[in-house]
């Protein structure tokens, strides 16, 4: 492991001593093999001047919810070091006063809330104190004999340390120790924490971030010799059963998930080891994982929902062996070992899928470290129930926003590149969809990108680009639940009798034969899907058609048609089956403002007066028939198949 120290660019982060700090934080978050997503903390003591003007000795702690990879200086929790040495000589402390203690204690009240570690970080006697999960030191410490192993390894230069648990148990742990021995009479540069991480300490940035560094290198060069390099092999890809998994794990769970599957030859070499399914799922790297991730991940077989059944009655029996009074957590696995295919992982959105498949692509090169050198001994499961069902860690599952309505759902939209199509993408996506866009506008990826979602070029009429399209999302996010089809064009107007041949085989073609073959390839998808939803976009003009338009209200009227074939064929499956007409939506690219004027000529009318058109002499806009849409994907239609719903403002030639 080399150190990323760079002379030049720690100066622009300022030589005060904050400054150095905010530096070596940010290289040790940028070394996923030290720190994952929020993991790690560090720290620096200062002397400032207060808003009175007297001296206050402080350590700045990292600040629960920042990531050392990206911290700032705003990212530090300025404590006063008399209270945390105070709390240190406390015989015990509830983690609730600790916290409460520690915020009260804080220079600036709405800095954010400081680390668990904030006592143990003031106690040790050195300006800065940083502390990582580095897989290496968890490869040799949970490696069986990694008490020895460590000592061995390490020598006089680092004081090895049983696990206890993170918080005030340990900062006591290390009171304790500090109270027989002197870290700088003795020469020690680091603490290893077995089965949990290490901290390295010194009275400069650099050199306490170096230390850390030169450690870990230690451990790696010691693995590299002892352990077998990571299995390699090619997964055969099968996206149906990828979206069984998806909605089997996503029932275990209460909600629609997101499922990431890693397929590189990593992550399949792992899933093939032989006994994979016994030493992979003996627990975590560092306790911390274990919020994000569970103890242990599901190991797939054979029957993929029974294997997830059997994940969570083992989660049952867990809960049960532990639990003083508790309630159960979801008993879904976070991750899933799967022979043949690689690791998939789950989250409610992309963001925290992708989380867990980073803990889990580290986890699963670890512990084959772990296991090839000595036998891969993680924590007991019980100190893992202890930090999985800590009071801190579940008040911060509580404290969580309302879940939106489509959140962990998967979204294919045909035909959004503008108008109607591009506010349903928008309203699915603001409701918490992962939001697939299919439009053959070559600007579709751009658009999608905008509102978080993603845009294939694909001409809907041929065959090969739309399964692309199709296989792609299920292999990007586990499945599909909502489709809305909504391609369609509107030709230029004439007669039955002067009509182009092309106009009507081209309108048919788009307006219905292409939902014809979406639905061909999509439902085996939808399926599988959470609370599965179809809806098609129709027109008012099925019901009230006019002159000029045969091609048009034609293929409208056999979409509503397609629509309520396909509600009587899906509904055994539980999978609702919706048609919405729109009318006269005029803020799309169809209608210049010239467009607008000649047709309100037409009728004799001002613009205005053209606009609201409609019994209720509202205007219609494409936001209404997204946010329409929306709710029909919802739960407020679970009843509702085969309906056809207007949002037109009223029509009477419909009414
Ligand atoms: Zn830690």
């Amino acid at each position: 492991m080399q150190s990323l120290w760079n002379d030049q660019e720690a100066a622009t982060f300022g030589t005060d001593l904050l400054g150095q700090r905010v530096y070596t934080s940010r290289l040790l978050g940028r070394n996923p093999a030290l720190v994952l997503h929020g993991g790690g903390n560090t720290s620096v003591k200062v002397t400032e001047k207060d808003y009175f003007g007297d001296c206050v000795e402080l350590c700045h702690v990292k600040g629960s919810g920042w990531d050392l990879a990206t911290i700032e200086r705003a990212g530090f929790s300025p404590v006063r070091m008399e209270a945390l040495i105070k709390m240190s000589k406390l015989a015990t402390m509830s983690d609730e006063d600790m916290v409460l203690q520690q915020r009260a204690a804080m220079t600036n009240p709405n800095a954010p809330a400081a680390s668990i570690e904030a006592i143990l970080h003031a106690i040790l006697p050195f300006k800065f104190v940083d502390h990582s999960h580095a897989n290496a030191i968890s490869a040799l410490t949970c490696a069986k004999d990694g008490e020895a192993r460590a000592k061995e390894l390490f020598g006089k230069r680092v004081l090895v340390l049983p696990y206890v648990m993170p918080g005030f148990v340990l900062a006591k742990q290390v009171f304790e120790v500090l109270q027989k021995i002197d870290l700088r009479k003795e020469g020690i540069e680091g603490i290893v924490l077995l089965k949990h991480g290490l901290f390295t300490f010194a009275d400069d940035a650099k050199a306490s971030y170096e230390k850390h560094i030169e450690l870990v290198t230690i451990a790696e060069e010691y693995l590299a010799k002892k352990g077998t390099k990571p299995a390699q092999a090619e997964a055969s890809e099968d996206l149906m059963a990828l979206a069984k998994l998806r909605r089997a794990v996503s029932k275990a769970r209460g909600y629609a998930q997101i499922a990431r599957l890693n397929a590189s030859p990593n992550a399949v070499g792992y899933a093939n080891i032989a006994n994979v399914a016994d030493f992979g799922t003996r627990g975590p790297l560092t306790p911390d994982h274990s919020i994000r991730t569970k103890r242990a991940p599901a190991f797939i077989g054979e029957d993929i929902d029974a294997s997830v059944q059997k994940f969570a009655d083992d989660y049952a029996a867990y809960f049960n062996r532990h639990a003083k009074g508790q309630t159960m957590l979801d008993p879904a696995p976070r991750f899933a070992i799967w022979p043949g295919n690689g690791i998939v992982s789950f989250g409610d959105t992309l963001k925290d899928a992708k989380i867990v498949a980073d803990i889990a692509e580290s986890t699963a090169a670890t512990v084959q470290l772990g296991e090839s050198t000595g036998g891969w001994t993680p924590l007991d499961e019980k100190d893992i129930f202890e930090i999985e069902y800590w009071d801190l860690e579940q008040a911060k599952l509580r404290k969580g926003p309302a879940r939106k309505v489509h959140l962990g759902k998967v979204a294919l939209v045909t035909g959004c590149a503008a108008g109607i199509g591009f506010a349903i993408a928008e309203s699915l996506a603001e409701q918490g969809a992962q939001v697939v866009g299919l439009d053959i506008d070559k600007e579709i990826p751009e658009i999608m990108k905008k509102i978080g979602a993603t845009g294939i070029v694909v001409n809907l009429t041929e065959d090969k680009p739309v399964q692309d399209a199709i296989d792609f999302t299920v292999r990007e996010f586990g499945g599909i639940d909502i489709v809305v089809s909504n391609a369609g064009i509107f030709p230029k107007n004439d007669n039955l009798d002067v009509m182009a041949q092309t106009d009507w085989d081209r309108t048919i073609s788009i307006n219905l034969t292409s939902h014809q073959k979406l639905m061909n390839k999509v439902i085996p998808f939808v399926k599988q899907g959470l609370d599965a939803s179809i809806i098609f976009v129709g027109s008012r003009n099925f019901k009230a058609p006019g002159p000029g338009a045969s091609a048009y209200s034609c293929s409208k009227a056999a979409l509503t048609q397609l629509c309520r074939v396909a509600a009587l064929e899906l509904a055994p499956h539980k999978i609702r089956v919706n048609i919405v007409h729109p009318d006269a939506v005029f803020d799309t690219k169809l209608w210049t403002p010239e467009a607008l004027e000649k047709s309100a000529a037409r009728y004799g009318m001002t613009v205005d007066e053209y606009k609201t058109k409609n019994l209720m002499k509202v205007e219609i806009k494409s936001k209404d028939i997204g946010n329409m849409v929306s709710a029909m994907a919802s739960p407020l239609f679970a009843k509702v198949t085969g309906a056809q719903i207007p949002v037109d403002g009223g029509n009477d030639r419909v009414i």
